[in-house]
């Protein structure tokens, strides 16, 4: 396109704590969506010649909670301006020794314990504005783009921080963090990482055919990991807070090596091939 318009994107990036001045430049554009709005507005800008729409997980300010978060208008209103590739860091607490804060990983497995979220688009229940999607099952046996991945490692290797390549994404429904007990036995399940947005983010995306790749950054050592006291909000927030410049480096990065939306060729990008889905998509 010779004239980018500025109220279009091809890559999203959904961010947690400390990614609300992503861009410079930005076209500040509010979405409606057929499942209510996002967690705020998008901030669409340019990041190396892409064209990248911003959208932070919790709201400015940090007010919308895991549990309460409108995962599907989220990502619905990522696909409405245009995004194919999406790219979500989130803040984890490591569930192995040697995962300590400042630990990057990039999950290769998802395990869902969440409760209460609406984890698909597909359920056949007609929308307030009268279409009725058809009841689909997608396969969800690899939930990230192997695209997407690669990239993410890439980057972060370029920024010359190690990356730990795969692993497993427990989600947990939160507010609250793990119990000792419940820490415990996610670690001995052999799982990576716990997080509290994962899901249903990802497997939203994969719905609508977009890619996705978590980007997990370690903050804290979860409650069975450690000896001492637990996690607290405090300890997350200071370690993000220290590795956040450093996050997003390797995030524009990632942007960067990104396939361009014609050269998709993955799982995700086939995800709907021949499903009748009964809705459009944006
Ligand atoms: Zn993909």
């Amino acid at each position: 396109m010779a004239n980018a318009q500025t109220d279009t994107a091809d890559i999203g990036v959904i961010g947690g704590s400390g990614f609300y001045s992503f861009l410079e430049d930005v076209t500040e554009v509010r979405m409606d969506t057929p499942y209510g709005t996002p967690s705020d507005s998008l901030f669409l800008g340019e990041l190396a010649g892409r064209r990248v729409a911003f959208l932070p997980r919790h709201g400015r300010g940090h007010h919308v909670p895991p549990h309460r978060i409108n995962y599907r208008a989220n990502l619905w209103a990522l696909r409405a301006v245009g995004v194919r590739q999406v790219l979500g860091p989130c803040a984890v607490g490591g569930l192995r020794p040697e995962y300590g804060p400042g630990t990057l990983l990039v999950p290769d497995q998802l395990v869902d314990r969440t409760k209460t979220r609406v984890q698909t688009y597909y359920d056949g229940e007609t929308r307030p504005d009268g279409a009725t999607p058809s009841v689909v099952h997608l396969g969800f046996a690899d939930p990230y783009c192997p695209e997407g991945r690669r990239a993410a490692l890439g980057a972060a290797r370029g920024r010359d921080w190690e990356p730990v390549d795969g692993g497993t994404l427990v989600v947990v429904e939160g507010p609250r963090f793990s119990t000792r007990a419940e820490s415990r036995w996610h670690a001995a399940m052999g799982w990576s990482v716990v997080g509290m947005t994962g899901h249903p983010e990802a497997v939203l995306a994969r719905e609508l055919g977009l890619c996705y790749t978590s980007v997990t950054l370690v903050t804290d050592l979860d409650a069975g990991a450690e000896a001492g006291e637990g996690v607290s909000h405090d300890e997350v927030l200071k370690v993000f807070a220290a590795n956040v410049d450093r996050l997003r480096s390797v995030l524009f990065d990632a942007v960067a090596a990104l396939p361009a939306d014609e050269d998709r060729d993955c799982v995700c990008a086939h995800a709907l091939d021949g499903i009748d889905t009964g809705v459009e998509l944006p």
